[in-house]
Parts: C-alpha cells; sequence; structure tokens
C-alpha cells in the first residue's frame, strides 16, 4: 500500500504517519516528491489498516499498489531517482550522463593508475576496477581483495573519480561499503538475495547488473530486495543476457531501457563491454545506449587489453573511449541529455560519498 501525503503535509504529519505504521508492525518508505511526499508501505498482508491511514492527519489518499515491486515502482515514485554523490558535481539518473570507466579487474597500482588517468582525463566521473572478481574458473584471477580497494581509493583521493568496485560475497560487501562511493552487485549474484538484504541495510548507492538471464520483473524484484531494507540508492545495469546467438558474448538488451523507465523510476546504465564481448562491438553499442534513453555508460578501459588478467578482448584502449566520449557528447543533446566531463570535487574526498 502506498499512502499519499497532501503537499501541503507538515514534516511532523509525515513522522506521525511513519510512526503509526510502523507501530502496526510494518515498514514505512518515505519517498519525498517535487509535488507531495509518499510513504510505501511494506510487511503488510492485506488492507485492512487503510481506512485508519487515510483518517490521519495530512493524508490525501491510500492506494494499493497492484504490482510485484514496490518501492521500485513508478506508483510508489513518479519522479528519477537521481543520486548525488556528497562534495562533488556527480550524478547517476539526472539530465547528465553517468560514466562509469576503467580495468575490468585492478591488477597493480601502476596498471590502475595508467587508466585511471586517462579516462579522467577524457572526462569520466566514475571509475570502475574489481577487486574481488566472480570468475567462471576457480583458477583464473580472482582479483587483488584489500589491495585493489586500497589503490582505488588513492584514486578517489588523486584524481577526484568516484569509485564503483563489485562486492561478491557477505565478507567483501562491508570492505567495498568503506572504500567505495558505488558498490556493484554482479550479474551472478543478482538473486543473491542474502547480499541484496544485507546491501539494503547500508547506506551507499548499489549498482545492480542485470541477472544473465533474469526478466524484467526479476531485476526490479532484486532492486525491491535492496529498497526494502531501506536503501533506496539503487543503479540498474543491463549487461546483456543470454541467448542462442554465437556472435556475442551476450546479447545486449537494449529494449529493457525504455520498458523500465516506464514502469520504475530508478536509473538505469548499459554495459557495452560484458553485453558484447568484443572491442569493436562497444563503441556502436554505447551510442546506442545513449540513444535509447539509458542514463549511461559502465564500459571497461585498458591501456594493454592483451595483457588484461581477465576481459582483455572487450576492453577497449583509451584512445578509443576518449573517442567514445566525444561521440556521446553529441547524441545525447538530441535525447535531451548533456555529457559533463571531468568531476567538480567541493569538499575533500572522505572515503565516503
Ligand atoms: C564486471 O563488471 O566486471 C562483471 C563481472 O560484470 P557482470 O557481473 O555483469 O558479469
Ligand atoms: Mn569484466
Amino acid at each position: 500500500m502506498l499512502v499519499v501525503m497532501k503537499a501541503q503535509a507538515t514534516p511532523e504529519e509525515i513522522q506521525a504517519v511513519c510512526d503509526y505504521i510502523e507501530a502496526l508492525g510494518y515498514r514505512a518508505h518515505p519517498m519525498p516528491g517535487a509535488q507531495r511526499t509518499a510513504i510505501g508501505i511494506t510487511g503488510n498482508q492485506g488492507e485492512a489498516e487503510r481506512g485508519s491511514l487515510e483518517e490521519l492527519s495530512g493524508v490525501a489518499e491510500v492506494i494499493r499498489v497492484s504490482k510485484a515491486y514496490k518501492l521500485a515502482s513508478r506508483d510508489v515514485k513518479e519522479e528519477d531517482t537521481v543520486i548525488r554523490f556528497a562534495g562533488t558535481d556527480a550524478a547517476i539518473g539526472g539530465r547528465a550522463l553517468a560514466i562509469i570507466a576503467g580495468p575490468c579487474s585492478v591488477e597493480s597500482r601502476e596498471q590502475a593508475f595508467a587508466i585511471a588517468e586517462q579516462v579522467a582525463a577524457s572526462g569520466a566521473q566514475f571509475f570502475r576496477g574489481g577487486a574481488y572478481k566472480p570468475r567462471t574458473s576457480p583458477y583464473a584471477f580472482q582479483g587483488l581483495g584489500i589491495e585493489a580497494l586500497r589503490i582505488l581509493s588513492e584514486i578517489r583521493e588523486r584524481l577526484g573519480l568516484r569509485i564503483v568496485t563489485e562486492a561478491l560475497d557477505n565478507e567483501s560487501l562491508d570492505l567495498v561499503a568503506e572504500y567505495a562511493d558505488v558498490i556493484q552487485i554482479g550479474a551472478r549474484n543478482m538473486q543473491n538475495f542474502s547480499l541484496l538484504k544485507r546491501a539494503g541495510k547500508l547506506r551507499k548507492p548499489v549498482l545492480l547488473k542485470r541477472g544473465l538471464s533474469a526478466t524484467l520483473e526479476e531485476f526490479l524484484m532484486a532492486a525491491e530486495y535492496i529498497m526494502s531494507e531501506g536503501n533506496y540508492e539503487v543503479i540498474l545495469c543491463e549487461r546483456g543476457v543470454r541467448t542462442f546467438a554465437d556472435h556475442a558474448r551476450n546479447t545486449l538488451d537494449l529494449s529493457i531501457i525504455p520498458a523500465i523507465q516506464k514502469v520504475s523510476h530508478l536509473p538505469i546504465l548499459v554495459d557495452p563491454s560484458h553485453g558484447t564481448g568484443r572491442r569493436d562491438n562497444v563503441l556502436p553499442m554505447a551510442r546506442a545506449a545513449i540513444a535509447v534513453g539509458a542514463d549511461g555508460i559502465l564500459v571497461e578501459v585498458h591501456h594493454q587489453p592483451d595483457k588484461a588478467l581477465s576481459d582483455g578482448p572487450q576492453s577497449i584502449y583509451p584512445a578509443q573511449f576518449a573517442r567514445m566520449m566525444d561521440e556521446l557528447e553529441q547524441i545525447a543533446p538530441i535525447v535531451e541529455r548533456s555529457l559533463s566531463r571531468g568531476i567538480q570535487v567541493t569538499a575533500t574526498a572522505s572515503g565516503t560519498s
């Protein structure tokens, strides 16, 4: 259920409604909007309390939310969610496109800095790099762990770039939350419900990648797991799904972008690197992603992809990334977006967003 407050409802009235909901044993999720605040209710079984809620001061109406996902749905929050990064001008989900670039894995301090300096020079605001890697083979490079997290936070301190890195399990989640600005939950973990719930207890943005064969509803239900615990800062990311097609590593499903945007207020990015698996397909699909209305791109960049310890064949060269930025900057205004180059850091980077 959803309690829609009157436009003129006071903060005290909103709090009183939340307290009332919690006293019933449910969870209240206040969602401030441009016009009015709506309060999502989770944990309730039926509609028994509708009448009493409607009588509380400041309440405009009580609506039943019929979709399986509630907090992720536009029924609960009409306006697009914009995730801001304190002390910077960076945002994900606003008019400006968000560009997250960097290697698949952090391999060494030299490698990470070499790539970070080049993507920063081209105007990326976010740097990605895996510290904990979900690899198909247990014998493949598994990531540098905490050492990589320290390198990433040094990159934030020195270059201002905000950091996106993956948490693989409950142990790495706490460490990643401590060092990163955005916690990535990978495709293989999209339905790791205990990990999603734990990420939901944190107060840090979560970038949730679509599962290898997840439907739109399964994808949004995974986001709902995070939101149901009170963390509303979820960024979705389409990264390709498994199909019969074998000309690419995955089939990048750009058709999910408008479909998600119709039903959800959450920002959605596109990852053309894992989505294609091929360096020469990355730029064309990145162009298409922005044209279709994605809120930004997550892309793998490596200065020596032939030597990369993971995902070299899909990593673009820094010069190709520079070209991508130029082209996306030109496409952006056609879809009423912009590409801001570089990050303005107005407060000292503190290690957290
Ligand atoms: C990655 O971003 O490096 C990654 C492992 O992505 P995915 O979970 O989409 O495979
Ligand atoms: Mn990768």
